[in-house]
């Protein structure tokens, strides 16, 4: 591998943390460490500078309040938006992917994005809460989504980016698409935690993180994780 040691970090975990997106680092470590990878997982907290030279970034999911905060802070700082710029992989989760956005509504009001992902959001005319589940894009290579969502805000994509999925389920961002990708950058209404339940998405972070195709990533033991699509895959379709 052309890379010996992956330094994760994991931000600002005193504003987005919600419903376990911490399980993403988690998820992330140990699969890594299966391909033997050494991983430095870095919590960076919204009163720290984020660091310029890690591998990847993840950004959980949050209530209107600390995204707001969240939003100003990480475009002060201006390290993620020099990350993207230099490929390096981003996972953003709900409240973290709608401010990667030009702009999203919080707190009764818009607010800027860090304008990574060609997208806006704004709020819909109710709360999207429950299971998702969604074909992905092809090109991606990581077959059916599966998440739990709650979020008010609905998402607009723009041209220069793709959806993650097309929705079978759930609402995403407008009940038609979910999520959006450019280059190394995803981004998802997918808690649950995302990894966890999408271990082929957590395969690509890691393989665009290490410079390798997915494929020439050794297999690991994926038994519970696939246990658990299938649970929840199947409490869908028993539900429809
Ligand atoms: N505050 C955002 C919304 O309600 C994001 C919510 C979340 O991260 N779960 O749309």
């Amino acid at each position: 591998m052309a890379l010996s040691t992956l330094r994760i970090v994991w931000l600002y975990p005193d504003l987005l943390s919600t419903y376990g997106d911490r399980g993403n680092l988690l998820v992330l470590a140990h699969r890594a460490r299966a391909r033997g990878i050494d991983v430095e997982p870095m919590q960076v907290r919204s009163d720290q500078r984020v660091p310029a030279t890690a591998d990847m970034y993840l950004i959980g999911g949050g209530e209107d309040g600390p995204q707001a905060v969240a939003a100003e802070r990480l475009l002060d700082d201006g390290a993620v938006i020099r990350a993207a710029e230099a490929g390096k992989p981003i996972l953003a989760i709900c409240a973290g992917y709608q401010l990667l956005g030009e702009s999203f509504y919080a707190n009764g009001r818009a607010y800027a994005g860090l304008n990574i992902l060609d997208l806006r959001s704004d709020r819909g005319p109710s709360r999207a809460v429950g299971e998702i589940a969604g074909e992905s894009a092809p090109q991606l290579g990581i077959g059916p989504i599966t998440g739990f969502e709650n979020h008010g805000g609905r998402t607009h994509l723009g041209q220069a980016v793709q959806p993650l999925a097309r929705v079978t389920a759930g609402v995403g961002n407008d009940g038609a698409t979910e999520g959006a990708w450019a280059g190394h950058v995803v981004g998802t209404y997918m808690h649950g935690p995302a990894l966890a339940r999408n271990p082929k998405l957590a395969d690509l972070l890691l393989s665009w993180a290490v410079g390798v195709d997915p494929a020439s990533l050794p297999p690991v033991d994926d038994t519970w994780p696939e246990r658990l699509r299938r649970e929840r895959f199947e409490a869908l379709s028993a539900a429809q």
